[in-house]
């Protein structure tokens, strides 16, 4: 069984919400992949309400919302994705959406979803624009410290910070990290190798696999990861727990 914990809707489909969810409900099929965690976006062109409709006929495919931290109604779009379209949880960009991570508006926010029992997944990966926006490690852990009743996941596990966000995870209970993107990302460089110390080192728990489709297609990024992991040693029990059992006891899926 594999999760996808971080993916996409792809735009270029045929730029409706229905044709990018058939698209990638077609690809969990070809990948074998179980169920997959897809990321609303803001910046796409599609509302919340368009995205719940979309997948509404794809039991594989369960999805997060995006809104604005200084959004005047985020606590109530948040509420509402949640009880009357199905989401599972709140996708904050702090990249693309230009806010700071630890600022009062995203500490409320974040506080909210997890009062109403959603958890909350942060991009974290520090490329150069995020870099000159002030990316700093600090600030996640500062957020995910003021809110202990939330269940946080820090996606790409922080990039090339991997283990300062692994050392930070370490004293956060209420922390979760997603392997997206960086792995395949920094491929021929020392950060895989990071990584794989990173959960080794965190004994294979509080880890998810994530493709950060359309980055790559469904299958590709499943391919690509399982021979990084596995040529840096992972074993199949510890596989099991990355790819499938950790995300599935995170979301309470006995279903599956
Ligand atoms: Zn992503």
């Amino acid at each position: 069984m594999i999760i996808d914990a971080h993916v996409h809707f792809d735009e270029r489909i045929d730029g409706t919400a229905k044709g990018a969810a058939n698209e990638l409900a077609r690809q969990i099929v070809e990948a074998d992949i179980t169920r997959v965690i897809a990321l609303h976006l803001e910046y796409q062109r599609w509302s919340p309400e368009e995205v719940a409709e979309a997948i509404s006929p794809h039991s594989n495919i369960k999805a997060f919302v995006n809104v604005h931290p200084e959004h005047p109604n985020s606590a109530r779009v948040v509420r509402d994705a949640k009880e009357r379209l199905g989401f599972v949880g709140l996708k904050l960009h702090p990249r693309l959406q230009d806010f700071m991570v630890n600022s009062k508006a995203t500490v409320s926010l974040v506080r909210f979803a997890g009062e109403i029992g959603i958890p909350v997944l942060f991009d974290a990966f520090p490329d150069g624009t995020h870099l000159m926006q002030g990316f700093n490690p600090f600030n996640y852990a500062d957020l995910a410290r003021q809110c202990p009743e939330t269940r946080i996941i820090w996606a790409h596990m922080g990039g090339h910070h991997v283990i300062d966000f692994m050392m930070l995870a370490k004293r956060l209970p209420n922390v979760y990290l997603d392997m997206s993107y960086s792995l395949l990302y920094y491929r021929g460089s020392s950060v895989p190798m990071n990584m794989v110390y990173a959960m080794r080192s965190m004994g294979f728990e509080r880890i998810f696999y994530g493709s950060d489709y359309p980055d790559r297609p469904l299958l590709e990024s499943l391919q690509g990861s399982l021979e990084v992991l596995r040529t840096h040693g992972i074993g199949e029990v510890e596989l099991r727990k990355l790819l499938a059992i950790n995300a599935i006891n995170f979301f309470g899926w006995d279903d599956l």
